[in-house]
């Protein structure tokens, strides 16, 4: 079976597209765009609609946190804590295929479902006058995984993101082929060492040289403290999580999705919208983590489209946890 193409407006990267593709990450749409290492699917990071729509396009069965990408250095200082280290690196290797993770910053306003609710973002500021042009225009930061469905090889073309994503998107801006083509290097620096979390397009060694200190390469040390995926560092609540819950116990929050008991301390989605829910889920998570309460009681959530990740989040948060 040939599948029949999906309508998708590819635009060439020109002042007028760019103004209606910023206006659209603006109204909550999605924007594929070029970036020096592959195509971005853009969405606003600030707001967790955007964020949820951007997970369903890419039919993402879990949530990985998301780079943050930005049109200026000195926007990174408003969303996260940014160190000496980091402002070294920013100075060496901005614009350029380099994320850092650094620690959220007090009021940052990116949607903590860009950051699957982790006390880190990672930033970027990509080497492409589009994508810099783009994120300028839209006048906030743009959450962007690489512009292809969950599984599939990464965009290095507009047409690979049209095959791939078809009118999921709203528009593709056509820069012609990335440049690097390659990922970014993420580089984690929420800790005391510096640590490779993915190896990309800038050199460990490079960066090694910038800050004068070895990296740790936890895919190479087994001995090493984090998770080579890093998808291990979910974050979860401190309190316990029961799933498919259809009614509070005693002490219990109930978190509930649809048509709820009146009881409920808080509703993803009182209309059972998966877009919606996923939006709410760390926000919610976070809100109903408190000592008066026992547990977090969640209820039933379908397993389809958004519903998988948000399941596969929730069944991780009520996983009995391993002692530190
Ligand atoms: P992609 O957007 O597909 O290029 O992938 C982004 C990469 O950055 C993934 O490997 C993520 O797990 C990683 N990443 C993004 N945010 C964080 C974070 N806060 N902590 C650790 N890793 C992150
Ligand atoms: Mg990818």
């Amino acid at each position: 079976m040939t599948p029949v193409p999906a309508p998708v407006r590819i635009e060439p990267p020109v002042p007028a597209a760019i103004a209606e593709a910023a206006a659209l990450l603006r109204h909550g749409g999605l924007v594929a765009f070029p970036t020096e290492t592959v195509y971005g699917l853009g969405g606003d990071a600030t707001a967790d609609r955007a964020v949820a729509a951007i997970f369903a396009a890419k039919d993402r069965p879990s949530f990985n946190p998301l780079i943050v990408h930005v049109a200026e250095a000195h926007q990174a200082e408003a969303l996260v804590k940014v160190d000496g280290r980091a402002r070294r690196l920013m100075a060496r290797f901005w614009p350029g295929p380099l994320t850092l993770v650094l620690p959220r910053a007090d009021h940052s306003p990116v949607s903590l479902l860009a950051s699957a609710g982790l006390d880190t973002i990672a930033v970027r500021l990509p080497d492409h006058a589009v994508a810099r042009a783009l994120i300028a225009a839209a006048g906030r930061p743009l959450a962007a995984p690489s512009a292809n469905r969950s599984g599939a090889v990464s965009p290095t073309l507009a047409a690979h993101v049209a095959e791939s994503l078809g009118a999921r998107v709203a528009m593709i801006l056509d820069g012609g082929p990335c440049r690097v083509g390659l990922e970014s290097t993420v580089l984690d620096l929420s800790g005391p060492v510096p640590t490779l979390l993915r190896p990309g397009g800038i050199a460990p060694e490079a960066i090694e040289a910038v800050l004068g200190e070895e990296l740790l390469h936890p895919a190479e040390d087994p001995a090493a403290p984090r998770s080579p995926g890093m998808l291990e560092s979910h974050y979860a609540p401190g309190l316990p999580v029961r799933l498919d819950a259809r009614s509070r116990r005693d002490g219990e929050a109930l978190l509930a999705f649809g048509a709820a008991p009146a009881d409920a301390a808080l509703n993803l989605s009182p209309a059972g919208d998966l877009e919606e829910a996923a939006a709410n889920l760390f926000a919610s998570l976070r809100a109903l983590d408190r000592p008066d309460f026992t547990a977090i009681a969640v209820m039933p959530i379908p397993e389809t489209g958004l519903g998988l990740a948000i399941n596969d989040r929730l069944r991780r948060a009520a996983a009995p946890r391993r002692a530190a």
